[in-house]
């Protein structure tokens, strides 16, 4: 299998490139020889190659210890992608450890929350069942049922119901009162 591979050369590769087609008879088999060479540091262009590459590391001893330096740079890359991934690790373990957490105090919070609406409801149910709908009226002894109460204020302003179909009887005399309900006299009210 072949696959086309375009490249862009400059003028003086282009005479590189002729150079290479003289030598190997065509342009590709030039091209190709130049990168057997590369990857074949022990032949004489491969040599030739190194020498290009790294003038400073022209002997294969030199070439060795270079192999060792890119052996450790990669190694010590590896290193530091190794910590990198291990840092990314420990936060992401971290917020899946917030997250627990915060799903955890939504939950109690919600059953907190459920608790005291539960308490409050029962509450209401207690006392709406024992509101009183119903009061005696002495006046036209009936029991008076909430839709005839009327209210008022006595003289210190406080609040009583009466049955409103009777008035607001006070009871004077031996006048049976129309008056339902009024709060308790408070030491306050009667000083
Ligand atoms: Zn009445």
């Amino acid at each position: 299998m072949r696959r086309r591979v375009i490249v862009e050369f400059t003028p003086e590769q282009l005479e590189l490139l002729d150079q290479a087609e003289a030598r190997h008879g065509t342009k590709r088999a030039g091209i190709v020889a130049a990168l057997a060479a590369y990857a074949d540091p022990g032949t004489d262009a491969g040599s030739h190659v190194a020498t290009t590459r790294n003038p400073a590391r022209a002997s294969p001893t030199d070439h060795a210890s270079a192999g060792t330096d890119d052996l450790a740079h990669l190694r010590a890359e590896a290193q530091a992608l190794r910590d990198t991934l291990g840092a990314a690790e420990a936060e992401r373990d971290e917020a899946h450890a917030q997250l627990r957490r915060a799903d955890d105090l939504r939950v109690r919070l919600e059953e907190a929350f459920g608790d005291q609406e539960d308490a409050l409801n029962a509450e209401l149910d207690g006392l709406r069942a024992r509101r009183l709908s119903e009061l005696y009226c002495a006046c036209c002894d009936r029991w008076a049922p909430v839709d005839e109460w009327s209210w008022a204020a006595d003289d210190q302003a406080r609040q009583y119901a009466y049955h409103t179909p009777c008035g607001d009887e006070g009871g004077w005399m031996f006048q049976p009162s129309s008056r339902l309900a009024r709060p308790p006299i408070t030491e306050k009210s009667t000083r």
